[in-house]
């Protein structure tokens, strides 16, 4: 499939890039932008480890338009919210598939908003969507709510969540480039992120909730989120606090984690990791330095797995890549998955 890239020079923009080079599925052959309109795309501003791709070196990056997108099976979009907000609506209308990270549709209705190993069945929208003659368009959570809810999954359809109260740690890339000032963040933590613990609390329970009669009925638990900003480049750290409604053993919790499977990997879907979630047993661990590419950056690590202040309580620490598992990775993820179902 020919697949357009919007906002393909940002800081997801770039991962997406890089993933995308030498995908068996797809090929990227539009990248659009703002401010890098008709440069070269071996001349942007590549922040990425290693260089730009040798395929996309010569690619020119043409204006977000519907115009550059004529002849594309596919679109990823790596756009601001804002900036999504209208174009996204309009490809929707326009029947142009649509695969987004941007926050603009996930809380629609009729938008699936889907982690692969999580809520496959939540596509089932699409089909909505073509009854109405629009879409398809699905979109992917945003990166903690990612990272957090991907080990959630197997120990709420064990256990039953109730509440869940949360601390994020999140890395400089979640901000985009050039993202937080210097002077605001070396040898600092910054203890707020615009709209970040709404998308965390809403997001979470879109995602654990049932599809209900063609329709999405949210998870019942309560979410309390603080997210904060730290020094770290690549990769967010959640602690978790959950509490459940059956008495939980963190053993076997760890068990369930380290077992967990789901359709991507049973359809060996090219981007899928063999095992999504990872669980390490020393006590310093999981780190995002050292735990933040697990599998190529699409497996979250999970650690400090013990019980809470009663049984029926676990507390435990994530690590997952924000800019892969979080954003460009997940989406390429989701699109081989709607592929591999004939939804695009
Ligand atoms: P970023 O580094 O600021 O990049 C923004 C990109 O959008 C650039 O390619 C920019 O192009 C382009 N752009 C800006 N305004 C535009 C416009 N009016 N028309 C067309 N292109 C425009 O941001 P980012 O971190 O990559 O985030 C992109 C999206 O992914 C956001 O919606 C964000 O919320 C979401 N997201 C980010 C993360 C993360 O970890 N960073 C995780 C999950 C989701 P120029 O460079 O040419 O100006």
């Amino acid at each position: 499939m020919k697949v357009a890239l919007l906002g393909g020079t940002g800081a997801v923009g770039q991962r997406f890039v890089k993933m995308l080079a030498g995908h068996p599925w797809f090929e990227l052959t539009v990248i659009t932008g703002k401010t890098s309109v008709g440069r070269r795309y071996g001349q942007v501003n590549w922040v990425l480890e290693g260089e730009v791709p040798e395929e996309f070196r010569d690619l020119v990056v043409a204006e977000n338009s519907l115009e550059s997108l004529r002849g594309v099976d596919l679109v990823f979009s790596a756009l601001p919210s804002k900036e999504a907000r209208e174009f996204e609506r309009e490809l929707m209308k326009r029947g142009i598939p649509l695969v987004s990270n941007a926050s603009a549709l996930r809380m629609d209705p009729l938008v699936p908003l889907v982690i692969p190993e999580v809520n496959p069945d939540h596509l089932y929208l699409i089909e909505r969507q073509r009854e109405m003659g629009i879409g398809p368009a699905a979109t992917d959570p945003n990166c903690t709510t990612t990272v957090l809810t991907l080990p959630l999954k197997p120990l709420h359809d064990a256990y039953n969540l109730r509440r869940l109260d949360v601390a994020s740690y999140q890395a400089l890339s979640g901000a985009g480039y050039p993202g937080v000032p210097s002077y605001d963040i070396v040898d600092n933590v910054i203890p707020f992120i615009p709209g970040e613990e709404e998308k965390v609390e809403n997001e979470t329970r879109k995602l654990l909730g049932r599809l209900d009669g063609g329709e999405i009925t949210f998870a019942s638990f309560e979410v309390q989120a603080t997210c904060m900003r730290v020094p770290v480049l690549d990769g967010h750290l959640v602690a978790v606090h959950a509490e459940f409604e059956n008495e939980v053993d963190p053993e076997e919790a760890a068990r369930l984690l380290e077992n967990f499977s789901s359709e991507p990997q049973s359809l060996g879907l090219p981007t899928a990791p063999s095992k999504p979630i990872h669980v390490r047993r020393e006590e310093d661990r999981p780190q995002p330095r050292y735990d933040r590419d697990a599998e190529g950056g699409m497996s979250v690590v999970v650690g400090r797995i013990r019980r809470g202040a009663n049984k029926r309580s676990l507390l435990f620490i994530v690590v997952g890549h924000n800019t892969v598992r979080g954003a460009a990775g997940q989406a390429i993820l989701l699109a081989e998955l709607m592929r591999a179902k004939n939804l695009i």
